[in-house]
């Protein structure tokens, strides 16, 4: 008997490689309406929110999201379809409500592994089972299940890289795209589409001229930027993240496809095999965990071991992270965030995360460690929530996964390796490129003090129209003492965990050994 199907997006904001989609278009299916519902949780303005934006989303990642949509409403009108854009509060009651409205008999949307998503598909499919609705929900954001890699390690998350990719063996295949049409859509009776809005008509209205991320949204941008990315085949050969300069901006020395594997604009599973390709026709290639396939598998890592453990986002509660007495200085947390430590070179990654929204990985370890383990001994959970508001990639398993590896949380135990605030910036770019770019403030600043202005003699810093203190901040600690303080409290806090360990910690000790 013929059906109406309802193709539920919320990330996999693409064409290509979407099972559910695929799904969702074959059979009895007569009508097919593709679903976006705007989640107030990420949209909702919240002007007490430190810079504009939602209490969870800054302008840079909403306005991807709207590009993203709009690109795919476009390719699903090539196919005879069009993208359903509905508002009106908690994104579960909006679609029980149009799974009874619409005659929907089948289901089809993409798994999802975090939390909140596990919690609001939770409800959806009561409902969609109770009355009856096939439901079909495929794992199509990542390489692996990780229900199925836990399986395979006895019920629990394997809790180191190595391990992990033991136990995952090799990604199946993205499906192909045999399709060049799609059902009608439907009447969507009393519901209101309202398309896909722009910022503005989000609330946003009154923020004036607002530069936006230099990194657009959408399946078509993503599947372009992937193409340029695996041009050189050398470059893919010989991919190395730890030797890629964090302070390149104009051509960064990674692929910038984080937000589109975010967003599901980019399937990993073609980013994968597309790489593999270029692997099999070359003499000699990089492996995991420094070469390109490699950094997919960290997501993979990541995404394991955040499905498998309670509370992976915060430290209560959380078996994997060691209990450490961060303080707690609002002052200090706010220099941090809104690039004003004084140390030009922490402070320019911070104004390119406002900025762009995206910073290259060592970058982002060089303030994930000052923040926390290397100078101002706060919070991982307060660098954390800066991150994830502002980055355009925010993912929560990377993010929490990251924030905890960096602050000698869990995963990586060396804190005695701390990220200089001066000379690690500079061995990469000398003369100080990065910061001039995007603290215009030091512009003029001579390259022999632009990592550290406070030494610059008051005559030079008029000359630099920059006078420390005045134009632009002293540092807010002293990098040698501060450190040193840093490395002897996690030495206690270490101590300590190490007495009150249980058989997990102990585990997790010898691994990563
Ligand atoms: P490439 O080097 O081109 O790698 C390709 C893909 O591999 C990336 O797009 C990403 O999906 C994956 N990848 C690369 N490095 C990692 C990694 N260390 N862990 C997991 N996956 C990885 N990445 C996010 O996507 N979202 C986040 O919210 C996020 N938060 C981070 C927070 C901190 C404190 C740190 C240190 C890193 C974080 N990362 C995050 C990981 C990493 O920095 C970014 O994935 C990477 O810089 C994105 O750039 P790219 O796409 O050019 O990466």
């Amino acid at each position: 008997m013929e059906s109406n199907a309802l193709m539920w997006f919320r990330k996999g904001l693409r064409i290509h490689d979407n099972p559910a989609l695929d799904h969702a278009r074959r059979g009895a299916t007569r009508i097919l309406y593709p679903v976006f519902v705007l989640d107030p949780r990420y949209l909702e303005r919240d002007p007490s929110a430190f810079s504009p934006g939602s209490a969870r989303s800054g302008l840079n990642r909403i306005q991807f999201l709207l590009e993203s949509l709009a690109d795919l409403d476009k390719s699903l009108r090539r196919l005879g379809s069009r993208l359903i854009v509905l508002r009106g509060g908690d994104p579960a009651d909006v679609v029980i409500r149009i799974l009874r409205e619409w005659n929907i008999g089948k289901l089809c949307y993409e798994f999802d592994t975090e939390p909140y998503g596990q919690a609001r598909d939770a409800r959806v499919k009561d409902f969609a089972s109770g009355s009856g609705i096939e439901v079909f929900s495929p794992v199509s954001h990542t390489l692996f299940d990780p229900a199925h890699v836990i399986q395979k390690n006895g019920g629990k998350p394997p809790l180191t890289y190595q391990s992990f990719v033991k136990l995952a063996g090799q990604p199946a295949p993205p499906i192909g795209q045999p399709f060049s049409s799609l059902p009608p859509v439907g009447d969507v009776g009393e519901c209101e589409n309202v398309g896909v809005p722009t910022i503005q008509e989000l609330g946003y209205g009154s923020l004036g001229q607002v530069e936006f991320s230099p990194f657009r949204g959408g399946e078509s941008e993503a599947l372009k930027r992937l193409n340029e990315s695996l041009v050189d085949k050398e470059w893919v050969a010989n991919f190395e993240k730890p030797k890629g300069d964090p302070s390149a901006f104009m051509k960064p020395a990674t692929t910038v496809l984080s937000p589109y594997l975010k967003f599901g604009c980019l399937s990993s599973r073609l980013f994968y095999q597309s790489v593999q390709e270029i692997y099999t026709n070359v003499k000699r290639h990089t492996s995991p965990p420094v070469s390109l396939v490699g950094q997919l598998l960290w997501r993979e890592f990541f995404y394991t071991v955040a499905f498998g453990t309670p509370n992976f986002d915060q430290m209560r509660g959380n078996k994997i992270c060691k209990q450490i007495p961060w303080s707690d200085d609002d002052k200090l947390l706010a220099s941090w965030r809104d690039g004003q430590t004084g140390f030009p070179w922490i402070d320019a990654i911070m104004v390119q995360l406002k900025q762009w929204g995206w910073m290259h990985h060592l970058a982002r370890h060089s303030v994930a460690c000052f923040l926390t383990r290397g100078d101002l001994f706060i919070h991982w959970e307060k660098g954390r929530d800066v991150f994830e508001r502002l980055l355009i990639d925010s993912d929560w398993a990377i993010n929490n996964g990251n924030w905890l590896w960096l602050s000698c949380s869990s995963f990586f135990y060396q804190y005695h390796r701390i990220y200089s605030p001066v000379t690690f910036g500079k061995k990469y770019d000398p003369t100080g490129k990065f910061i001039r770019y995007f603290l215009p403030v030091l512009k003029d600043m001579p390259k022999e003090y632009i990592y550290e202005p406070w030494t610059a003699p008051a005559s030079v810093q008029r000359r630099a129209n920059c006078i420390i203190g005045r134009d632009y901040p002293r540092p807010v600690v002293s990098h040698e003492s501060a450190s040193k303080q840093c490395r002897l409290k996690m030495g206690e806090a270490y101590a300590l965990n190490t007495a009150s360990r249980g058989p997990w910690a102990a585990r997790i000790w010898r691994s990563s050994a």
